[in-house]
């Protein structure tokens, strides 16, 4: 049987290891547009305090995924999947080629969200979602320090990942400014009294946050980028970086015609709408009609399927206890998390 699996974050990685280890007559494909290796998404928002942050955030080099018996394409993107004829087509550079499937995976994960209004804007904006991207902002950095300039950033999003950067850019010195639409921060998350002491640690960490605060548009000017709200506007800012949420990946799923929603549906064996294709990690909305991303549980997804696809699991796929967590330098909620 062949696996075509699409994607090599921790859903990808963890499915194609566990598959092989529990079915031998296997063959697994692993096709990715990533060039690093197989890195820790999580760690990328401490990736301003930790200088050797782009070698110790790979946990696997695809060479070693190809030493466990895993067929690695890197580098090269999925651009059509024809269900009919089973198989994907994959673009390389310049040259196209077909690779048939028995089953397949997607764990294709999810883009950082870019609300509508600035999908349009002319100044150059940033995300970190990826290590592409967080080299990106690692080297705009490194030219501000050769210069000795203090860059100061405005952060668009007050949710986990906007709270981390905005800490993690703080911690290493830079001015931040971040700005939330909601009244709170980490509304989704956070307890009201919780949302309070972060802003308190933010505040203490030398953040200015604005809260209550719908930005609408951004505007680059004589003294940099100007970031106007209703109400308002704030100018001087070097850098933006978006942190507005995040966007699973279905576009393919859905040109091939596959059930979607916000997420590729999948049922509670984590199956699609076509029998032979499954989803798992940041694309997959499960069969409750949440998004189950955080790594925990789709490790859990990742093991899960493969058990069943090997017959050694049966039933539903239940999503387990786990306790996600801000990692927000000098911050501990009191309470739980809300997901
Ligand atoms: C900055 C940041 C901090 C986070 N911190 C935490 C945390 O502290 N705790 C926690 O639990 N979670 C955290 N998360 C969320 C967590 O990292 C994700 O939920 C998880 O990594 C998603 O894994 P995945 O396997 O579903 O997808 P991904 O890791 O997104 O991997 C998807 C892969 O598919 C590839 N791909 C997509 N489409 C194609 C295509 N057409 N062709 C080829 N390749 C393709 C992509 O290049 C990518 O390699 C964080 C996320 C970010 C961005």
């Amino acid at each position: 049987m062949h696996i075509v699996v699409i994607g090599s974050g921790i859903g990808g990685v963890t499915f194609s290891e566990e598959i092989l280890k529990r079915r031998q007559d296997c063959k697994v494909t692993l096709v990715t547009r990533e060039t690093h290796g197989y890195y820790s998404r999580p760690l990328l928002s401490h990736g301003f305090t930790r200088e050797d942050i782009e070698d110790k955030i790979i946990m696997k080099p695809f060479a070693a995924l190809e030493a466990a018996g895993i067929t690695v394409k890197a580098g090269v993107d999925v651009t059509r999947l024809d269900r009919a004829a089973r198989t994907v087509e994959i673009r390389d550079r310049e040259t196209d080629c077909r690779l048939s499937y028995d089953k397949l995976v997607f764990a294709t994960g999810s883009a950082a969200l870019i609300p509508p209004p600035f999908r349009s804007i002319e100044v150059r904006y940033y995300v970190l979602n990826s290590l592409d991207d967080l080299k990106e902002l690692r080297s705009l950095r490194n030219g501000w320090r050769l210069l000795k300039k203090i860059p100061h950033w405005a952060v668009i999003g007050g949710g986990l990942i906007g709270c981390e950067v905005a800490s993690d850019l703080a911690a290493a010195g830079d001015f931040v400014h971040l700005f939330h639409a909601m009244p709170r921060l980490m509304e989704r998350q956070l307890v009201d009294g919780d949302s309070k002491s972060l802003l308190t640690v933010l505040e203490n960490s030398r953040i200015k946050v604005e809260l209550d605060c719908a930005v609408q548009r951004f505007e680059t000017r004589g003294d940099g980028i100007t970031v106007i709200y209703a109400g308002g506007e704030r100018s001087g800012f070097d850098a933006l970086i978006i942190a507005c949420g995040f966007n699973p990946r279905i576009d393919l799923a859905r040109e091939a015609g596959l059930a979607v929603n916000r997420g590729i549906r999948v049922d509670q064996q984590l199956t699609t709408s076509d029998p032979d294709i499954f989803a798992i990690g940041d694309v997959a909305e499960c069969a409750d009609g949440k998004i189950y991303a955080y790594v925990t549980p789709i490790r859990n997804q990742a093991i899960w399927l493969s058990g069943c696809l090997s017959s050694t699991t049966s039933g539903s796929w239940e999503p387990p206890f786990f306790k996600p967590k801000a990692k927000v330098h000098g911050f501990n909620a009191e309470y739980p998390y809300l997901f």
